[in-house]
């Protein structure tokens, strides 16, 4: 029996050496060491050997038990590790590696611009609205003296959708439609697409145009002045040199055209300025009375200012870009410049 038990530890040894998973060693544990096992069946057979050799082969079965037993427990440690180092191999991660770097939109130079010019006049208590890019003759034209034989109507070539529709042509019907609908005072700018039969380098047949208007008592072209000088510089430097000109709008009298100091040579002349040294910026005048009483003020109760300027003309002159078609092509290498 000595011989057995020897040889059955040495076999048990070797298989548990061998075994390559911890299932195929819980496979020997139980054929060794389980209920049914055969170190198991040696302690119950050995009810069977003469009394005086009992406690010596029970010592042997037990010792042999025993050496298998931490045997199997060192495999399974061993197992264990290079089980937990090969998922660690496995699940490695490379914490140096960049991350992915998600692409991030922003602004539209125009939208830039436009806020920027929101953001001054709302500073002075301006409030912007919005009105329809479809217009009727009376609000795009009429109600802006404008009448049907004036010939200011050939200053603007109009998209016509029928008999009394258009495309509106400047954002100044909707000074109307505000003064018909609130009583003065007035301070307002309206900022909106517009349409013109256009297409050139620097004219599109949609660009954006901001309107304002300030109606109330004793207002002077001082404040129109005022207010549209600072407006300059805070667009485009305090150094800017301002000047008006006379010109002529059929909803304003007198009227007068904003030029600014020509950022590129400072006034001295250049292919930006046309050789003048001063770039025109927007238009502005005094409301025509006719078009304070047509929305029912009175004319001497009340007077008021308004202006007009292209969005896309400011960004143009801000970002020194010379083509306007640049604005609406969509291409990301432009458009990631601002
Ligand atoms: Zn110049």
């Amino acid at each position: 029996m000595d011989e057995k038990i020897t040889e059955l530890t040495q076999e048990a040894v070797s298989a548990i050496d061998q075994a390559e998973t911890l299932e195929q060693l819980q496979a020997i544990r139980v054929k060794y060491l389980g209920k049914k096992g055969i170190i198991t069946g040696l302690l119950r057979s050995l009810g069977q050997v003469a009394p005086e050799a009992r406690p010596r082969l029970g010592q042997a079965v037990n010792s042999a038990r025993a050496t298998v037993e931490q045997r199997i427990e060192a495999r399974r440690e061993q197992l264990a590790a290079e089980l937990t180092q090969a998922r660690l191999e496995r699940e490695r991660i490379d914490i140096t590696l960049p991350g992915r770097v998600w692409p991030r939109g922003r602004l539209h130079p125009l939208t830039q611009t436009l806020n920027d010019i929101k953001a001054f006049f709302m500073g002075y208590g301006f409030e912007v609205v919005e009105g329809p890019e479809v217009e009727t003759d009376y609000y795009n034209f009429e109600a802006l003296n404008i009448p049907k034989d004036h010939p200011a109507r050939d200053m603007q070539d109009t998209f016509y959708l029928g008999e009394d529709l258009l495309l509106r042509t400047q954002t100044s019907p909707v000074q109307i439609r505000v003064m018909e609908a609130t009583k003065p005072p007035v301070r307002i700018i309206a900022p909106g697409k517009v349409y013109r039969v256009d297409a050139d380098p620097t004219h599109s047949p949609m660009f954006q145009q901001v309107e304002g208007l300030l109606v109330d008592k004793d207002i002077t072209f001082g404040d129109l002045k005022g207010i549209l000088a600072e407006f300059a510089r805070h667009l485009f430097g305090k150094e800017r040199g301002v000047r008006f000109r006379p010109s002529y709008f059929p909803f304003t009298e007198p009227s007068a055209e904003m030029d600014i100091s020509c950022m590129m040579c400072k006034g001295a002349g250049c292919r930006v300025c046309s050789e003048e040294g001063w770039i025109e910026i927007l238009g502005s005048g005094m409301v025509h009375p006719r078009v304070l009483e047509m929305v029912g003020y009175d004319p001497e109760e009340v007077g008021g200012f308004a202006f007009g300027m292209g969005v896309e003309r400011i960004a143009m002159l801000r970002y020194g870009i010379d083509d306007i078609r640049l604005f609406f092509d969509n291409d990301l290498r432009f458009l990631h410049q601002f």
